[in-house]
């Protein structure tokens, strides 16, 4: 079997109701990313920064995958599809995805201040600011903060090097390392892009652009890869 990699970002799930960070009514707007998405943010002020990723984590209660977080899973049927989600939502892991590498953390995640390997899985919605760690830290989302390294971004690029394949969606590939995914894919591979602004800002090969929202250009691209493996 072809072996396929799918970089998500936030445009995946913006149907789902998850919003994006840059589109005009993204979370960006109501907030800026520096009081509270960087490691600077959680070290001035850890409440604020806790609070925020509280009201995302119970937003991600309400919100469910959508046909385009479906239709990947289907590519499983012909294809070895690795999912590397820019995002930290749960809705690849709900649609049913199976191999998913999360490069900015899982928003149902908690994690030690200590001991980086110390994840834990969060009951319901709410990390109450203070709750400790068995190592007597207190706990933080399970978040990549930005100015923080990107550990999974390894095998990620494990997993592009060996692709064939490879599907963007919905990421203004603004954030690196995550956007050298597709810049630094071998010339030769087939590529796809589904975003309705897309753009790209080197040149890239081989790829077909698909300016369609997800839930429309991700089933078709699904069709087409389904009927070639054929
Ligand atoms: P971004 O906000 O920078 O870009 C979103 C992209 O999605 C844009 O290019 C936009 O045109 C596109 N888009 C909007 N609606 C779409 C739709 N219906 N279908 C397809 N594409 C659509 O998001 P990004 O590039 O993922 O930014 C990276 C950062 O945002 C990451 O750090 C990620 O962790 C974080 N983030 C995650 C979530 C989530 O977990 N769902 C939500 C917001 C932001």
């Amino acid at each position: 079997m072809k072996n396929i990699v799918v970089l998500t970002g936030a445009g995946i799930s913006a149907e789902s109701g998850v919003p994006t960070f840059r589109d005009s009514d993204g979370l960006w707007c109501n907030y800026h990313v520096e009081d509270v998405a960087t490691h600077e943010a959680w070290e001035r002020n850890p409440q604020l920064v806790n609070d925020f990723y509280n009201q995302r984590r119970k937003q991600l209660y309400e919100v469910e995958p959508n046909a385009a977080h479906y239709a990947l899973v289907k590519l499983e049927d012909c294809y070895n599809v690795t999912v590397v989600t820019q995002n930290i939502d749960d809705l690849h892991e709900r649609a049913g995805s199976k191999n998913i590498i999360h490069l900015h953390g899982e928003l149902k995640k908690v994690r030690s201040t200590k001991d980086p390997d110390l994840i834990y899985d969060l009951d319901g919605w709410e990390l109450k600011y203070g709750t400790k760690c068995e190592l007597g830290s207190i706990l933080r989302p399970h978040i990549v903060f930005f100015n923080e390294a990107v550990p999974n971004m390894e095998p990620a690029m494990r997993a592009t090097e060996k692709a064939d394949i490879i599907i963007v969606i919905g990421t203004s590939l603004q954030v690196y390392p995550a956007a050298s995914l597709l810049y630094y894919a071998p010339p030769d591979l087939k590529k796809y892009l589904v975003d309705p602004k897309a753009e790209v800002q080197y040149p890239v090969t081989h790829l077909t652009i698909l300016r369609e929202k997800a839930t429309l250009g991700v089933p078709q691209v699904v069709e087409t890869l389904l009927n070639d493996a054929k």
